[in-house]
């Protein structure tokens, strides 16, 4: 599989400039997870930071102005899984585009007697093949969750993540490896390690919908309680691709949890990251 070094663009000292020193320290500040890094990534991450944003348009949508603190957070967020990877990792986009909030998707599919099925559905982000990705600013800026589980989710960690996934064509949670960068890894053991942790999730969503009582409506805040021993959210169960991009969100945002349950796949996340967000 070939890496996308399709621009690749060096990062440069003065690309720390992007951004004010105070604005810098409140960005940090606001984004709890970034915590675990350490004096030197900080630095390094600003520095991508600023040729990220040098590369990239964001434009707002539905009326929705683009300012510095939406530029910062949605930056620095997209910023953090490639910090160890470079610039070059995500494939040549230009845009990015940011509704205030859900913002409302035609959806299609064909079903097995050829009829196509269309209906529209409200998300928070999405990214394209060769496109845009696009968030809503409200779940960018402050996590959101799906309901009904309890998980805080990093809509743009998700989004970017698939972006990963997409550098070699299928969003199904196999994304690129570098020769250089990823000597380590096998694809044979990613794919099955992959396949492993996703149907063991699986088996235990399952099991959470099988616990909740009949009275018990399942779409309401009272089956919450249901889903929360689940180590990520149970959207991660939808297919392989929504669990690369799930579990890469909870890899840099919550990772306990991950790490305890699938240590295998949260090994191959670290060498495929090239950080461990638990040993900071
Ligand atoms: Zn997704």
């Amino acid at each position: 599989m070939r890496w996308p070094f399709a621009r690749t663009r060096s990062v440069a000292a003065d690309d720390a400039d992007w951004i004010a020193d105070d604005a810098w320290s409140a960005l940090v500040s606001s984004q709890a997870f970034l915590d675990r890094l350490d004096a030197d990534r900080l630095a390094r991450l600003r520095k991508l930071c600023g040729a990220f944003v040098a590369g990239k348009a964001i434009n707002g949508a539905a009326g929705l102005t683009v300012d510095d603190a939406v530029v910062g957070a949605i930056v620095v967020q997209a910023s953090l899984p490639i910090l160890e990877l470079g610039l070059a990792a995500y494939p040549p986009f230009d845009e990015i585009v940011v509704y205030p909030s859900d913002f409302v998707i035609d959806r299609e599919t064909v079903d097995e007697n050829g009829v196509v099925h269309t209906w529209r559905e409200a998300v928070t982000g999405e990214a394209w093949e060769d496109g845009p990705v696009v968030l809503a600013w409200d779940a960018a800026a402050r996590g959101a969750r799906h309901r009904p589980t309890p998980f805080v989710f990093n809509v743009v960690i998700h989004e970017f993540a698939h972006k990963l996934d997409m550098t070699n064509g299928a969003v199904d949670g196999m994304p690129a490896f570098s020769r250089k960068l990823h000597a380590g890894l096998a694809r044979a053991d990613w794919q099955r390690v992959l396949r492993a942790s996703h149907d063991d999730f699986v088996a235990r969503v399952e099991a959470a919908e099988a616990s909740i009582p009949r009275h018990v409506d399942p779409e309401s805040a009272r089956a919450d309680r249901f889903y929360a021993a689940l180590p990520v959210d149970a959207y991660a169960a939808t297919d392989e691709g929504e669990f690369f991009s799930v579990t890469s969100e909870a890899f840099f945002v919550a990772p306990e949890r991950l790490r305890a349950s699938y240590p295998d796949w949260y090994g191959l996340l670290a060498a495929f990251y090239r950080q461990d967000p638990m040993v900071g």
